[in-house]
C-alpha cells in the first residue's frame, strides 16, 4: 500500500490545497494531510481548528486522513510509514522554498521523496494569506475556501474585531 503526505499550515485550508489533496488522493492509496507546525508563520486558526476545517473539507475523499504534527517532515513521514511528500507548486511563487525544503527533507531522510502537483490555472493566486487579507478588508472569500472555512473566517472576523 503506497501513503504520501500532504503537509502544509493550511490556516485556513483552501480550494487550491483542496484541489491538490483530491489529485494526490487519486494517486495514492492512502493520503496523511497533515497540519505541520511552523515556528516561522504566526497562524491565525488553532491548530483544533485547522484539523476540524480539513476533516469537514475532505469527507468526500474516503483515503484522506488528517492528522497534525509538530516534528520535522523527514521525522514525521517516517513515523508514519509514508515515504512520499505531496506538495502543490504555484507559478513562480513556491518553486524557491519547495526545491529547497525538499532536498533538504532528502538530506535528513533518505527514503523520503517529494512529488510536485502543478496548480490549477484558477488557484495560482490563492493562498491562504489571500484569503485572510481579503476578508479582513470586507472582500467577498465565496469560492476561494470551502463553505464551512468561509463561515469560520467570518466569524473570527467577528471575534477578533476585524483583525485577521
Ligand atoms: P499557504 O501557502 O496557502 O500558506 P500552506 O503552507 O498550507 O499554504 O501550503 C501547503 C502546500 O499547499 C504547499 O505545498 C503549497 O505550495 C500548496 N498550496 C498552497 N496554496 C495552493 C494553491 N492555491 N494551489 C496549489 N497548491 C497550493
Amino acid at each position: 500500500m503506497k501513503t504520501a503526505i500532504c503537509p502544509g499550515s493550511f490556516d485556513p485550508v483552501t480550494m487550491g490545497h483542496i484541489d491538490i489533496i483530491e489529485r494526490a488522493a487519486a494517486l495514492f492509496d492512502k493520503l496523511i494531510v497533515a497540519v505541520m507546525h511552523n515556528s516561522k508563520k504566526m497562524s491565525l486558526f488553532s491548530t483544533t481548528e485547522r484539523v476540524e476545517m480539513l476533516l469537514l473539507s475532505l469527507a468526500h475523499i474516503p483515503n484522506t486522513v488528517v492528522m497534525y504534527s509538530d516534528k520535522l517532515l523527514a521525522d514525521f513521514i517516517r513515523e508514519v510509514n509514508a515515504d512520499v511528500a505531496v506538495k502543490g507548486l504555484r507559478a513562480m511563487s513556491d518553486f524557491e522554498q519547495e526545491f529547497q525544503m525538499a532536498l533538504i527533507n532528502r538530506r535528513l531522510n533518505r527514503q523520503m521523496d517529494t512529488v510536485f502537483l502543478t496548480a490549477a490555472e484558477q488557484h495560482q493566486y490563492l493562498s491562504s494569506s489571500v484569503v485572510k487579507e481579503v476578508a479582513r478588508l470586507g472582500g467577498c472569500i465565496t469560492g476561494l475556501v470551502p463553505v464551512c472555512v468561509e463561515e469560520r473566517v467570518l466569524r473570527k472576523l467577528c471575534n477578533t474585531g476585524g483583525a485577521l
